[in-house]
C-alpha cells in the first residue's frame, strides 16, 4: 500500500520548485492517484498541489511529514503520458515543473472550469407526421414548425422567440423533439470553399501518402519530412493520412501556425472529418477552450487541429502528428516553458509509437539536415497541383536605382507594374517585414552592411551611444562616416515600415483602395479574417502587410507581389537571417500566379547577389540549403551545435550587467566543453524600459551540461542577496534579438 505521495505545489515560485513528500491519510489511501489535484498544507497556509507519484517509503523525516488534506478533484487531471512529459519538459526547457504543468494543461481546465455541453433542440423523425395533431397546443406546434423549417435551434434562439421551457419539456416527453450535441465550433463562419471529399491523388502525392501509410502500419515512432513546394497539395496528403490513421482506431493531431488557422481551413477539416474535429487556438474564450479539451479527453474528438499549444492536446492512442509549415518560428514559445512544438511532438511520437510528419516548402535547416542524414525520412513533391507555373521573379537592384537618381522606396519597375495592375483592375500585394526595427547600418550606394567578423551577424546600431555592437559577443565599433567598402558617404540607418509604404501609395495613387495588415491593424479577434474576406471579395486593389500576409492566403486575382525591402530580414542581427529571408520570399512569391491570370514577383534589395535572394528568385530550396548549411558548418551554428541563451533584464542597467557577469563567471567555472559568449547587450537592448543583456553557450550536445547549468541557475536564484534581475533561459532559441 502506498502511504506517501510526491507532490508539486501549485505556486509559481522558485522556492517551491522541487517535489514535496506528503503522507496519505488512511481515509484517502487507495483513492489518490498520480495526476490528481489535492489540497495540502504548506507552512502556515493551505494550497493545492498535483501528485506526481505514489511512494511506499520516503527518506524524509517522519516528524516533518504532513498529511494531504483532501482530494480536490476525483478525476486525475494529468494522464500518465502528461506526467512523464512534464518531467522531460522541465528538464529540456530549464523551467519550473509548475511552468511545465501550466503549459500541458490550460489553467481554465485545471480550475475545474468544466462548462456544460451546449446542445440544440431538433425535431425528431415523428415530428412531421404529428405536428397536425397539436392543434390544442399552439405553443408546441409553433416550436415544431420552427424546428422543421429552420433546423435545430439552441436555447437562446428559442428564448428570443418567446418559447418556454415547459413547452420544450412537453415536446421532449412526447418524443417529438430531442437534444443534440451542438457542434463545438463558432457558428456563422463561411462554409468550406473547397470540396471536402477525398481527392484523387496526383502521382507525387500518392507516393508520399504510401510512405506515410507504411510508417503508420509499422507501429514504430517515425519522423518524416514532407518537402513540397507551395500548392503541391500537402494538405490533401495530410488528410488522407489522417483518414487512414482514424481507420486503424487511432487519433491524430494536426498543427498549423496560428495565422493559418482561418475559418476556411477549419471548415475544410470539419467537412472531411465531420464530428471528429476539435480546434485549439489562442482566440478561443476560456469556456470554448475548456470544452474542446474535455471533448478531446473524453475521446469525442479524435482529430485535433490547432496552433502551438495544441501539441499538448490530451489525445489518447495518438497515431499521427502533422506539423504543417514546420519551419515557422511561432512553433517556438517565447515564454517559460520555452519549448519548440516540434520537439514536444517528437517526444509524443516516441511515447505513443506514432508517426510525425513535418511539412514545409522551405524546411528548417535542422529538419532538412536530419531528414537527409537519416535516409528514408525525406519525401518530396516538386510540382504544383494546378497546371499554373511558379511566378517569374525579378530582382531589382536598389543601389542602381539610387545611382540613376531614383530615391523613392518603390523602384521604377515596381511603379510601372503597379500601374498596370490598377489599370487592369487586378490586385497587388506589397510586402514589408515588420522586424525592420532592429537597426542596422547600410551603405545605400554599394549595399555594404557592417558585420561582426567573429559571429557573422550584422552589428546593431545604438543611436544613443553612436556605437555599433555585436550582440552575440559584445564587440563594439564606432559608426563609420564613409563606407569601408566603397568609400561612399550615403551610409545610414535603414528602416521602412508598413505605415510608410501606405503613405507613399496614397501619395502616388490618391483614389486607390487599400488594406494594411500588420500587428497594429489586426489586434481584434476578427480583424484578420475580416480583412482577408474583404480583399478576397475585391474590395481593395492593394494589400500592404507584414509576414502575416505571407502565409496561406489564396487570392486568385493577385497578379503582382512586391517585396519592398528584402534587406530588413536579411540584415537582422541573427545567424538565421538568410534562412528567414529565403523562407519569407518563397512564401510571399507563392501568393501569386494561383489563378488563370498568372502573376509576377518583384523583389527590391540592396543585395541582389545574395544567395538567399537568388535562390528564392529561382524557387530553388536546394541551392539555398547547400550554401547555408556550409556557412553553418563553418561557424558551428545549429544544426551543428546547440545554443543556450541566458537573457537578463531589469530597469537598472548596472544591475543587469552585474547579474549577467556573475552568472557568466559561474558558468565559466563549471563548463569547459562549450564556448561561452558574452555577456553582451541584446540587439533589442531596451524594451519597455528594461535593459536586456545576454550570455550564450554554444556547443555540441548541450544536453550533457544540463545538470551543471541547472545548479548554476539555482545558485543564482539563491544568491545572497538574490539578484532581482529577471533571468530567462532558452534552449535553442529561434530568434536571438
Ligand atoms: P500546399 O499545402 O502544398 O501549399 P494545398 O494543399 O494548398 O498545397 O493545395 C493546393 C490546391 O490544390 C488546393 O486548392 C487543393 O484543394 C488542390 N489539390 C490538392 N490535391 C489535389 C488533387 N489530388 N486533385 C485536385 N486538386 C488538389
Ligand atoms: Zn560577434
Amino acid at each position: 500500500m502506498h502511504e506517501y505521495a510526491e507532490i508539486i505545489v501549485d505556486l509559481i515560485s522558485n522556492a517551491v520548485d522541487r517535489p514535496f513528500h506528503y503522507k496519505i491519510p488512511p481515509a484517502l489511501r487507495g483513492k489518490v492517484m498520480p495526476g490528481m489535484k489535492v489540497a495540502i498544507p504548506l507552512g502556515p497556509r493551505r494550497c493545492e498541489g498535483y501528485i506526481l507519484r505514489l511512494l511506499s517509503s520516503t527518506s524524509v523525516d517522519h516528524a516533518a511529514l504532513r498529511d494531504i488534506y483532501a482530494v480536490s478533484d476525483p478525476e486525475p487531471l494529468l494522464t500518465a503520458e502528461q506526467l512523464t512529459l512534464l518531467h522531460w519538459l522541465a528538464h529540456r526547457c530549464y523551467c519550473r515543473k509548475i511552468d511545465a504543468l501550466n503549459a500541458i494543461v490550460p489553467a481554465t481546465f485545471r480550475q475545474g472550469h468544466r462548462s456544460q455541453k451546449p446542445y440544440l433542440f431538433a425535431a425528431t423523425a415523428e415530428a412531421e407526421a404529428q405536428i397536425v395533431k397539436l392543434t390544442k397546443a399552439p405553443a408546441q406546434q409553433k416550436v415544431l414548425q420552427i424546428l422543421l423549417d429552420q433546423g435545430p435551434q439552441d436555447r437562446k434562439a428559442l428564448d428570443k422567440k418567446g418559447i418556454t421551457s415547459a413547452t420544450l419539456r412537453a415536446l421532449e416527453t412526447k418524443g417529438l423533439i430531442e437534444k443534440r450535441n451542438k457542434s463545438r465550433y463558432p457558428t456563422g463562419e463561411p462554409a468550406a470553399e473547397v470540396s471536402t471529399d477525398p481527392l484523387q491523388l496526383g502521382s507525387e502525392q500518392a507516393v508520399c501518402f504510401e510512405r506515410i501509410g507504411a510508417a503508420l502500419d509499422s507501429n514504430r515512432a517515425q519522423r518524416l519530412l514532407l518537402h513540397g513546394i507551395t500548392a503541391s497539395g500537402k494538405t490533401e496528403v495530410y488528410m488522407q493520412s489522417i483518414s487512414k490513421c482514424l481507420k486503424s482506431g487511432k487519433s491524430a493531431l494536426v498543427m498549423v501556425p496560428e495565422i493559418a488557422l482561418t475559418p476556411q481551413m477549419i471548415s475544410h477539416f470539419e467537412g472531411r472529418f465531420p464530428g471528429h474535429i476539435a480546434v485549439l487556438h489562442s482566440r478561443l474564450t476560456p469556456a470554448e477552450k475548456s470544452r474542446e479539451w474535455q471533448a478531446i479527453r473524453e475521446g469525442e474528438a479524435r482529430v485535433v487541429l490547432g496552433a502551438r499549444s495544441a501539441v499538448f492536446a490530451p489525445l489518447a492512442n495518438l497515431g499521427l502528428i502533422v506539423i504543417d509549415e514546420e519551419h515557422e518560428t511561432t512553433y517556438k514559445q517565447e515564454e517559460a516553458p520555452r519549448y519548440h512544438a516540434r520537439d514536444v511532438a517528437w517526444w509524443r511520437a516516441r511515447y505513443n509509437k506514432a508517426v510525425l510528419v513535418l511539412g514545409s516548402a522551405t524546411p528548417s535547416l535542422e529538419s532538412y539536415t536530419q531528414a537527409v542524414e537519416d535516409k528514408g525520412q525525406l519525401l518530396t513533391m516538386t510540382g504544383r497541383i494546378t497546371p499554373t507555373q511558379l511566378p517569374p521573379v525579378t530582382i531589382v537592384d536598389m543601389r542602381q536605382e539610387l545611382k540613376e537618381n531614383h530615391r523613392q522606396i518603390f523602384s521604377r519597375l515596381l511603379l510601372t507594374e503597379l500601374d498596370g495592375v490598377l489599370e487592369r483592375g487586378e490586385q497587388a500585394l506589397l510586402f514589408i517585414n515588420r522586424r525592420g526595427f532592429a537597426g542596422f547600418v547600410l551603405c545605400r550606394e554599394c549595399g555594404y552592411v557592417v558585420r561582426c567578423s567573429s559571429c557573422d551577424v550584422s552589428l546593431t546600431l545604438h543611436l544613443d551611444r553612436q556605437l555599433m555592437c555585436c550582440h552575440y559577443c559584445g564587440f563594439e565599433a564606432p559608426v563609420p562616416q564613409t563606407c569601408p567598402e566603397c568609400s561612399g558617404i550615403k551610409i545610414r540607418y535603414f528602416s521602412a515600415g508598413t505605415q510608410r509604404v501606405e503613405d507613399e501609395i496614397k501619395k502616388l495613387h490618391p483614389g486607390v483602395t487599400l488594406i494594411r495588415m500588420d500587428s497594429d491593424t489586426t489586434t481584434s479577434r476578427q480583424a484578420h479574417s475580416h480583412y482577408y474576406r474583404r480583399f478576397r471579395e475585391g474590395k481593395a486593389s492593394i494589400l500592404i502587410g507584414t509576414q502575416m500576409i505571407a502565409k496561406g492566403f489564396d487570392f486568385p486575382s493577385v497578379t503582382l507581389v512586391g517585396v519592398v525591402a528584402a534587406d530588413t530580414t536579411l540584415n537582422l542581427p541573427d545567424f538565421r537571417a538568410p534562412e528567414r529571408t529565403f523562407q519569407l520570399l518563397t512564401q510571399v512569391a507563392g501568393r501569386t500566379a494561383r489563378g488563370k491570370l498568372g502573376g509576377k514577383v518583384i523583389i527590391q534589395t540592396y543585395h541582389p547577389g545574395h544567395y538567399a535572394i537568388q535562390a528564392a528568385a529561382k524557387h530553388d530550396y536546394c541551392v539555398f540549403y547547400n550554401q547555408e548549411i556550409e556557412n553553418r558548418r563553418q561557424l558551428a551554428y545549429p544544426p551543428f551545435s546547440d545554443l543556450l541563451r541566458f537573457l537578463f533584464s531589469d530597469s537598472d542597467e548596472q544591475k543587469v550587467f552585474e547579474a549577467a557577469t556573475w552568472l557568466t563567471g559561474q558558468l565559466q567555472q563549471v563548463i569547459s566543453s562549450a564556448e561561452i559568449l558574452g555577456p553582451a547587450p541584446a540587439s533589442l537592448y531596451r524594451i519597455k524600459d528594461q535593459y536586456r543583456v545576454q550570455t550564450i553557450i554554444k556547443g555540441q550536445q548541450l544536453n550533457a551540461i544540463n545538470p551543471a547549468v541547472k545548479k548554476v541557475i539555482r545558485t543564482y536564484h539563491e544568491h545572497k542577496p538574490p539578484y532581482s534581475v529577471r533571468l530567462a533561459v532558452d534552449f535553442n532559441p529561434l530568434v536571438v534579438l
